[in-house]
Formats: structure tokens, sequence, C-alpha cells
């Protein structure tokens, strides 16, 4: 838990490494996962009014894929989905579609690109 503690810290001034991203949620597995969940979720809650108060802030995904690892049942691109065509864009195409989000918000909106 004070590993947690030191990256829920570190949070509040500065985005997380994945390998720190990645302790946090490896803390679905630990014993203290509901202590650690709530911690989380309170610092979460803080960082996003920090930065963004009260707003609601809609993010435009780029998603550079369709392969995954995972078998979500409700989602078509799951693994275990042999009838999905598989497809990647490389690095041509994922400049296509951040400049189409780009003209498509307006000039007042900023604009949040999450590569997914
Ligand atoms: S929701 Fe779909 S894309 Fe996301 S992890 Fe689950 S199977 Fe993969």
């Amino acid at each position: 838990m004070p590993q947690v503690e030191a990256i829920l810290e570190e949070a509040e001034s500065e985005s997380l490494s994945y390998a720190k991203l990645n302790s946090l949620v490896n803390a679905i597995h630990s014993t203290e996962f509901q202590a650690i969940r709530d911690k989380v979720l309170a610092k979460s809650e803080f960082v996003r009014r920090k930065i963004y108060g009260g707003l609601v802030v809609s993010m435009a995904p780029v998603e550079v894929t369709n392969r995954c690892a995972s078998d979500c049942n409700f989602c078509g691109w799951r693994s275990d989905n042999n009838e999905m065509r598989r497809l990647s864009l490389d690095e041509r195409l994922i400049v296509v579609q951040v400049e189409y989000l780009s003209r498509r918000v307006s000039s007042t909106s900023n604009l949040l690109v999450a590569m997914m």
C-alpha cells in the first residue's frame, strides 16, 4: 500500500508512467483491493476537478487497431471472435484520423486525442 500512496501522490502533479499505471491496475489482485480502489477513485476525482473543474470533457479516441487479447462478451473485438477481420492503422492513417478529428472540433474547443 505505501507504493500505491506514492503513485497517487505523484498523480497529482504529473502523468503516470505505464509501469505505475500498471501497478495500480494490478492492485485488483491485492487483498487490499477495496481500500486501494477507493483511494484511486478519490484521487481520480481530485485530479479531474483540478484540471477540468466541473466541465464535461469529450474525448475523441483514435483507435489504431481492433486486435485485442481480451474476451469481453459484449464486444465484437474480443479475441475469440474469429469472424472479425483484424485491422491496424499505420502511421500515415493515424495522422489522417487525427487531422480529420481536428477539423471536426470547433476552434473554441480543445482536442484531446487518446490512442487506444
Ligand atoms: S471491450 Fe473489446 S476491445 Fe476492450 S478489452 Fe474488451 S474485448 Fe478488448
